[in-house]
């Protein structure tokens, strides 16, 4: 366990709840833009609900937080890490997409009438695995889970939607079925930095858990779409935004055409699964789990085609 997250843990069971000390450690990439980079790790034995990338913008009047980590705990963390920053309001809570390292912290925002935002049918996702994830990271955090409950959006985005948080524009944008069926992007209009979400994966293997060619159209399109920098679901900040997507475009292309090469020459599925994307070994972190995934997932659709 990380240090921050144990002394969090220790400072919340001492305290019966009342949240002491420990605040996430974040990083300022930009003026007023604060990044918490979350660990290469599995969902498994050694998961503590802190894999992905979460964060906050201060603007003028109020605060944003961008995905709110894996667990009621480390959402409290975050709170802690903004309220060591700023005393002002936080007003919005944003959430890139469903996968349950980026919004179980949500419930420690509760307490500060925030609105929570996402993509239209983010809500349907949330509400469809709400049991599933909550049962699934009682299993992986033990007591660490204490709290975590999934809080579904109480506002959302179909096509854009802008917030202005003081002198400070976030430009938020609803994407069509990519790496979910409800992917969502914030631009922070003033220092051109774009939280991706995972529509974008640094270092670690890219998951699927919407649809291949529809990604591929979307990294098309955010290509073209100038940043500074860019925050991405997991791995480092990244500023070759488009040479980091078309690592990612590599991957999903590959992973498409060595399956479909497979079922052209008649292999079996697991002989298919097993070869998909080696080329790509080596590119990434996590690479055989989530490959095995993707190729799992992906093999049955591929056939009908
Ligand atoms: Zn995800």
């Amino acid at each position: 366990m990380r240090w921050w997250a144990l002394t969090f843990l220790l400072g919340f069971s001492l305290q019966s709840g009342v949240a002491v000390s420990a605040a996430l450690p974040v990083e300022e990439i930009a003026p007023g833009v604060f990044v918490h980079q979350g660990v290469h790790e599995e969902f498994g034995d050694h998961y503590h609900g802190d894999i992905a990338n979460i964060g906050f913008i201060i603007g003028e009047q109020a605060v944003a937080v961008i995905d709110s980590g894996g667990s009621y705990l480390v959402g409290l963390a975050l709170r802690e890490a903004i309220r060591a920053r700023t005393q002002k309001p936080i007003r919005y809570v944003i959430n890139t997409h469903v996968h349950s390292d980026h919004v179980f912290g949500n419930a420690a925002f509760e307490q500060d009438n925030v609105e929570f935002i996402g993509h239209a049918q983010l809500p349907r996702a949330m509400r469809s695995r709400a049991e599933a994830y909550e049962t699934n990271l009682k299993t992986m955090l033990g007591d660490a889970a204490a709290g975590s409950r999934i809080v579904v959006s109480t506002h959302t985005v179909t096509a854009e939607r802008v917030i202005d948080l003081g002198n400070r524009r976030l430009l938020l944008k609803a994407w069509p079925i990519a790496h979910t069926d409800h992917d969502l992007s914030v631009m922070d209009e003033l220092t051109r930095s774009w939280w991706l979400g995972d529509l974008l994966f640094a270092d670690r293997t890219p998951s699927i858990d919407g649809d291949v060619p529809g990604w591929l159209s979307v990294i098309d399109v955010l290509s073209e779409i100038p940043a500074a920098r860019v925050i991405p679901g997991h791995g480092p900040i990244v500023i070759d935004k488009n040479a980091a997507l078309a690592k990612q475009r590599q991957y999903l292309q590959t992973l498409v055409k060595d399956l479909k090469q497979s079922i052209a020459e008649g292999k079996s599925m697991q002989s298919a699964i097993e070869s998909a994307a080696r080329s790509e070994h080596g590119q990434w972190q996590l690479f055989e789990s989530t490959n095995r995934r993707n190729a799992t997932m992906l093999y049955p659709k591929l056939e009908w085609d």
